[in-house]
């Protein structure tokens, strides 16, 4: 029927998206979104696979302009702040947290692995501390294990605090999901396929829903997950605050953000080249036998101590870790072909140092904040160099150095 997208804002009725035709560029085209497969087949000129001198960790020389006690957090929330670790806030969040809790829509760009998770989850848990109706937050994501992620750093800082949290993903059965959302839990953290079918199941009801989140907003709103999205946030109340966060943004996404939110504030905190930090180089490879043999030579030097390859599709990132493995390079494999159990277990196998290497496909290229991760390797180039930011990422956070190869 309607042939545009657009959000009516909010006060004006629902918050639907309609579909906007312009002139210039077929409706198709015209949503294309910053990931997945907008540039299929597109190559990346190699250059921009190359940081020689990495620069020092982005927050190394930043004063911020508040402490976490300018913010004014209930003193449960400081003291699991304090529990944390956390001594001062990184620039995203000395930025958007005052915006947050004075109520505005925000759109944050940081780099990765600056802190972007606590910069929303902070002032929302103080808002729920505060709030007097039962108002509930909609956390959405692009995997499933952001998600989880997510929600055990919702866990850790809402702890004591009576504050409670769903997880509705895939892969994960539905009744235990159905059962959680029975308890009025007043956060809810999803992936877009599962909130879709819970609310088409009228399990979930998202009326009271007064905040929303798009962790890695340019991926939400890109072709792939847009008509989910668009689905699940017609179901939210027009009266709402919305969150959006990225290191990556691209200029057909931003002018879709502008019709999803009311007067926002952007925040752009990321450095002129994002991954500046992060020390990149190629390596020139002629076919799969000289790559393979050129891995294994990599993996076989002592600082590889905890990889992060990405290969393109599902059965080339289970064949490359049988390959691997095979070669004396134990190795485990992260792909949409595996169960979510098989996945959680490789994922945790590689997190606490039982495995060294993880093979993946981009599942696992945005928002997972593993710890040390020493290298990424780009077994397969990334489609896009968005993509190719949020992969590299995986390394180099929270003020450590990281490096990344890409064969070419
Ligand atoms: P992003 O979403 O920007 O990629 P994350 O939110 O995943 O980054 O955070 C990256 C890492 O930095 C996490 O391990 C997180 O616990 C840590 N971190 C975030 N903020 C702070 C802070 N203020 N002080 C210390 N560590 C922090
Ligand atoms: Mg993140």
């Amino acid at each position: 029927m309607n042939n545009s997208y657009q959000t009516t804002r909010r006060g004006g009725g629902q918050a639907t998206f309609r579909r906007q035709a312009t002139s210039k560029r077929s409706p198709n085209r015209s949503f294309r979104g910053g990931g997945g497969n907008r540039f299929r087949g597109k190559k990346i000129s190699h250059d921009k696979f190359i940081n020689k001198n990495p620069s020092a960790p982005v927050e190394e020389n930043y004063a911020p302009v508040h402490t976490f006690r300018d913010f004014g957090f209930d003193r449960q929330l400081t003291n699991n702040l304090v529990k944390k670790g956390y001594q001062i806030p990184t620039k995203i969040q000395d930025e958007a947290i005052p915006q947050i809790l004075n109520g505005r829509d925000i759109v944050g760009l940081a780099n990765t692995g600056s802190g972007k998770t606590a910069a929303f989850v902070l002032p929302i848990i103080q808002k729920l501390i505060k709030q007097k109706n039962r108002e509930t937050v909609l956390v959405i994501t692009p995997t499933r294990e952001l998600a989880q992620q997510i929600q055990g750093e919702f866990k850790q800082f809402a702890d004591r605090l009576r504050l409670y949290s769903v997880l509705c993903v895939g892969g994960l059965n539905i009744r235990q999901q159905i059962r959680e959302i029975k308890r009025e839990p007043q956060m809810i953290i999803g992936t877009p396929g599962r909130l879709k079918d819970l609310l088409q199941q009228g399990e979930l009801n998202l009326r009271p829903t007064t905040t929303l989140v798009l962790d890695e907003a340019d991926r939400m709103l890109d072709m792939g997950f847009l008509p989910d999205v668009k689905f699940i946030i017609g179901k939210l109340p027009a009266k709402r605050q919305s969150l959006c966060f990225s290191a990556t943004m691209v200029p057909e996404i931003s002018r879709l953000l502008a019709d999803l939110l009311h007067e926002p504030v952007t925040i752009s905190v990321r450095s002129l080249r994002t991954a500046e930090h992060i020390g990149q180089d190629v390596i020139r490879a002629q076919s799969k036998e000289e790559k393979l043999a050129k891995l294994t030579a990599l993996l076989a030097q002592a600082h590889f101590t905890r990889v992060l390859v990405f290969a393109e599709m599902k059965f080339s990132v289970q064949r490359l870790a049988d390959d691997l493995t095979k070669a004396g390079f134990p190795a485990v494999a992260i792909h949409g072909n595996k169960s979510q159990p098989q996945r959680s277990r490789a994922l945790n196998a590689f997190k606490t140092g039982q495995v060294k290497i993880l093979v993946a496909t981009d599942v696992a290229a945005r928002g997972l904040d593993i710890p040390a991760v020493s290298q990424v390797i780009n077994f397969d180039q990334p489609n896009t160099y968005e993509e190719y930011i949020h992969r590299i990422g995986r390394t180099g956070r929270a003020g450590l150095s990281g490096q990344a190869y890409t064969f070419i």
